[in-house]
């Protein structure tokens, strides 16, 4: 589906890159918001988060202090200036959100999993004005994704914006999410107007984390961050560990660099070139070796051998996998594109009449 998006202006036209939206995982109190806004806002920070509804993995668990959280927001707005963010996983949370004056909601990555829940969403939002931004589903789903952006568009909601926080993986690896970049730089490519942000701390899930995610966002031409800041982190309700201080988010900030996306230099046009030629190449040698293992397709019918031959394939993935490794590619980018060349040759050999 086409879905025409403008760039969110969300923290007004001077503003340069990147926009931040930051404050503590959860509301906890008046003290705590308060103190924890006075510090963002000292650091020139503009856009103010805090989770009013906390969706946690087990009950017992801190679930957010609910409605009353909304009015210390309110007195953040009062005193500071700054626009309020919160997270909407429900109808109810749509209204005592929009009540309160919210300026932006975001839907949560577990509710972003749900169409049921999004498309309640969406008709709570009709003809609502405020952006909202879709972090991710938890599953690494593309198509879910762009399916919840759709759903909101169709309910007449154009300011619409993405925030990508990661995706739960069986894998271990050094981060809470697993970060699979590849998927909003493909979102990035089908709605190329779209605001993306990062949200490094759900991403990493620990303060060491947040300044290399948001760098690498940031190269990657990301439009804005969201990072947890809380007055004092060690003892946050929720997400302990992955939220800085006002002044040590400040520190980060500064220390990222924004590279210049405009100027494109000679160098780069001639390595772009290159590209463009060996992609040339690949596809023709992919075509050419598609025409022979169609012949060997009519070779295998004529001679009535099956289409796949299983030693072959292993054969096949396991030479090609060291000897992808003695040019210094990845064993597991190779293994997986050995894997889909050979499907597609599979194909070709079952077409054959
Ligand atoms: C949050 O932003 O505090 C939050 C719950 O995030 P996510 O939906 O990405 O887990
Ligand atoms: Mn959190």
């Amino acid at each position: 589906m086409e879905m025409k998006i403008e760039k969110l202006d969300l923290a007004g036209p001077s503003s340069g890159k990147p926009v931040v939206i930051a404050g503590p995982c959860s509301a906890e109190s008046r003290e705590q918001v308060l103190s924890t806004a006075e510090g963002l806002a000292a650091k020139g920070i503009k856009i103010f988060r805090a989770g009013i509804w906390k969706p946690r993995t087990k009950p017992g668990c801190f679930e957010g202090v609910g409605s009353e959280g909304l009015a210390w927001m309110k007195e953040v707005k009062q005193k500071t200036g700054m626009l309020l963010a919160t997270e909407v996983a429900t109808p109810h949370h749509v209204l005592e959100a929009l009540k309160a004056g919210m300026d932006i909601l975001w839907i949560g990555a577990r509710t972003v999993t749900n169409p049921f829940a999004v498309q309640e969403l969406a008709d709570a939002l009709k003809g609502v004005d405020v952006p909202i931004l879709v972090k991710n589903p938890v599953n690494p789903d593309l198509e879910l994704w762009i399916g919840a952006l759709e759903r909101l568009y169709n309910a007449g909601l154009k300011k619409l914006g993405v925030i990508h926080r990661g995706f739960s993986s069986p894998d271990k690896n050094i981060y809470r999410n697993a970060p699979l970049w590849h998927i909003p730089i493909e979102l990035k490519r089908r709605f190329p107007s779209m605001t993306v942000f990062c949200d490094p701390s759900h991403l990493g899930g620990k303060k060491e984390l947040i300044a290399p995610i948001s760098q690498q966002a940031l190269d990657l031409n990301f439009d804005g961050l969201m990072i947890e800041s809380h007055c004092n982190p060690s003892c946050a309700l929720s997400d302990a560990s992955q939220q800085l201080t006002p002044d040590a988010l400040d520190y980060i900030l500064k220390m990222l660099v924004v590279k210049d996306n405009v100027q494109t230099t000679e160098s780069i046009v001639l390595l772009r070139k290159q590209i463009d030629e060996i992609d040339e190449r690949i596809l023709e040698l992919l075509a050419k070796r598609m025409r022979i293992s169609g012949e060997i397709g009519v070779y295998k019918k004529e001679h009535n051998m099956p289409v796949l031959q299983t030693g072959r394939y292993s054969d096949i993935l396991k030479g090609r996998a060291s000897m992808g490794m003695e040019m210094n590619l990845g064993e597991e980018f190779v293994s997986d594109i050995m894997k889909l060349i050979h499907e597609e040759s599979v194909k070709v050999q079952l077409k054959i009449e």
